[in-house]
């Protein structure tokens, strides 16, 4: 399909214009997290035309996703969302590289999988992957957007590398676990995420056009109806961006497992490099019970859990909330 005219809505304001949209088409964006905020800014930054969109999540789509995550539909449920939202942003816009990335993102392979980007939009649930985000894009200086939204309320920062605040001049400490509400607390208007992930678009989108940043935290209450811009300073003894400590991107680990926030779901992801032999793993599991193979993934059960298990080893294990007991059920199951 011809893209003369497709941006034509957008060259026409000042704020971009034909030189604006030519940055955006040069342009590499990693969106880590397809969720409700993720979603929505990545269709928006495709549509939009960034060049080259690196769309990177863990997870499968549940049924309880559809409620905010726009790009998910009842067909895609248990199917990896970064296939799933390639294909349809593929859809949407045929002129721009869309790649979608079914991995876990943490110390030891962030640097790879945001290899050569220009920009990357946090559509996370997770404060340690914030922290780790945060300390590579110091060390590389690439901006990104933070975002997160709870319940009625949302925030968005365009962070730009010893420029403005950084995550750590705003939240010096990692909190505890299990101090922060989360989306399975608290919940999420699904208005007040989309919003949030279009603030966190737009940022990028300005950021990519060569828009100094704001320097400030936007916080929408969708719910009340305002926006507030705080002014965020960069602290003198910020341990990230002054003192240059890099503490979560020093924590190799070889073999990574997590509890994901909002679901009984541990993720393991074992140091193993190189595809599994999936088409192996599953004639020996037919013999155990059900065994679903949906392409570049096997699904399964036993011992009361529900496997999802990638062709590069990961694998997601849910109904189980124990990550020493998730390690031995892929034991058994899987091998390691
Ligand atoms: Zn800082």
């Amino acid at each position: 399909m011809s893209s003369a005219g497709r941006y034509v809505r957008q060259t026409i304001l000042p704020e971009i214009g034909p030189a604006g949209q030519e940055r955006l088409g040069h342009a590499t964006v990693a969106v880590i997290g397809l969720g409700a905020l993720g979603t929505v800014s990545a269709g928006l930054l495709a549509r939009a035309g960034v060049g080259r969109l690196r769309l990177i999540d863990r997870d499968v789509v549940e049924v309880n996703n559809l409620q905010r995550q726009v790009l998910f539909d009842e067909g895609d449920v248990d199917l990896p969302k970064a296939d799933v939202a390639e294909r349809k942003l593929r859809a949407a816009n045929s002129s721009v590289t869309i790649d979608g990335i079914a991995k876990d993102v943490h110390a030891a392979n962030i640097e790879s999988l945001l290899d050569g980007v220009d920009l990357v939009v946090d559509g996370t649930d997770n404060m340690e992957l914030r922290f780790l985000l945060n300390e590579l894009a110091l060390k590389r200086g690439f901006p990104w957007v933070y975002g997160g939204a709870i319940a009625t309320q949302g925030m968005a920062m365009g962070i730009v590398p010893r420029t403005t605040a950084c995550f750590r001049c705003f939240l010096p400490q990692v909190p505890a676990p299990g101090s922060l509400a989360t989306c399975d607390t608290a919940g999420i208007l699904n208005t007040v995420s989309s919003v949030v992930g279009s603030l966190q678009a737009t940022e990028a989108i300005r950021l990519l056009v060569g828009e100094p940043p704001r320097g400030e935290l936007l916080v929408f209450d969708g719910w009340a109806g305002e926006l507030q811009k705080i002014r965020v300073a960069r602290r003198k003894d910020c341990p990230a961006c002054v003192r240059g400590e890099t503490e979560f991107l020093g924590a190799r680990r070889a073999q990574v497992i997590a509890a994901m926030c909002g679901s009984d779901t541990i993720s393991i992801d074992p140091a193993h490099k190189g595809d599994i032999d999936l088409a192996g793993v599953e004639s020996r599991l037919k013999r155990l019970g059900a065994v679903k193979s949906l392409g570049n993934i096997l699904v399964f059960e036993a011992d009361g859990a529900r496997f999802t298990l990638f062709s590069d080893g990961r694998a997601l294990i849910r109904g189980i909330d124990d990550p020493e007991r998730a390690r031995s059920l892929y034991a058994k199951y899987v091998g390691m």
